[in-house]
């Protein structure tokens, strides 16, 4: 039930992190503040496909 999944900056776009999250725990896209090294800030990133 793990799969990856890419998280992508909701400001700028870029895709700054891939992950892996339970399908059964999370079955709605997943939000989360990282830190953006294009914006060189946190932003808040959501899973992307
Ligand atoms: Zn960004």
């Amino acid at each position: 039930m793990r799969v990856n999944v890419t998280l992508a900056c909701t400001e700028c776009a870029e895709r700054n992190y891939i992950t892996k999250k339970n399908k059964r725990n999370n079955p709605e896209r997943i939000e989360m503040m990282k830190y953006c090294s294009r914006e060189k800030k946190q932003t808040l990133h959501r899973e992307t496909k």
